[in-house]
């Protein structure tokens, strides 16, 4: 998947911080090791998201299943569409340089929908801003528009599944224009200079905390 700046993970470091950005696409072995903490966290979002799709879509095509490397990832989605296939895994789209992978696209009524998987409880303003860009490039690339819905865990139902489509809509403006602002960070020469501050653990520990702090 050489057609693009930047992913979804890349912007969501952006919006925290442009020097974030800068380091994880241009000195990406710069960034802290994961603590056995941040693995464990990330194995039981993929447990959780696993449990999810193999409930509600045990028949979906799985792009990351299929392919042999991520370079497939956008053809095999462009192949699942044209036979009409109703739910796919990892849908890999670009659009305006950026690159998103859907949790999950499904059709219903003839209409699109994304879906993001999120093992937590609470509904956060990240969780809105990451499927707002998903929501962005899935529509700029498929030419229609389509739903949002985010899916977090529920002690009861087990799954609280929330239409988030209105919010994300709203958030299109501030998208389009973070997108422009990105590229352009991107386009210096040479690593932003941007003091350390709040910035840093806010709304996460930022991957590069250990290159700025030492
Ligand atoms: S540690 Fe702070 S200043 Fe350095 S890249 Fe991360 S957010 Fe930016």
């Amino acid at each position: 998947m050489s057609n693009y700046l930047f992913s979804k993970t890349a912007y969501i470091k952006g919006v925290q911080c442009d020097k974030q950005l800068y380091l994880y696409k241009y000195h990406y072995k710069l960034q802290d090791p994961l603590s056995p903490e941040t693995l464990a966290k990330f194995k039981g979002g993929h447990d959780f998201e696993d449990a999810y799709r193999a409930k509600y879509f045990p028949f979906a095509v799985d792009i990351e299943k299929i392919a042999k490397s991520r370079n497939d990832y956008q053809s095999l989605t462009q192949k699942a569409l044209q036979k009409q296939v109703s739910d796919i895994f990892e849908a890999t789209f670009v659009y305006q340089e950026v690159l998103v992978m859907n949790d999950v696209l499904t059709r219903s009524s003839g209409k699109w929908e994304i879906q993001e998987i999120k093992s937590s409880s609470e509904l956060k303003q990240t969780h809105i801003q990451d499927i707002a860009l998903q929501y962005f490039v899935t529509k700029g690339a498929l030419g229609q528009d389509l739903d949002a819905k985010l899916v977090l865990s529920d002690e009861v139902e087990t799954y609280k599944i929330i239409d988030v489509t209105t919010e994300v809509k709203a958030l299109q403006g501030s998208i389009a224009a973070n997108i422009e602002h990105f590229k352009n960070v991107l386009e210096q020469d040479s690593i932003p200079q941007i003091s350390v501050g709040n910035q840093c653990e806010d709304p996460y520990k930022c991957s590069f905390w250990g290159y700025c702090h030492r």
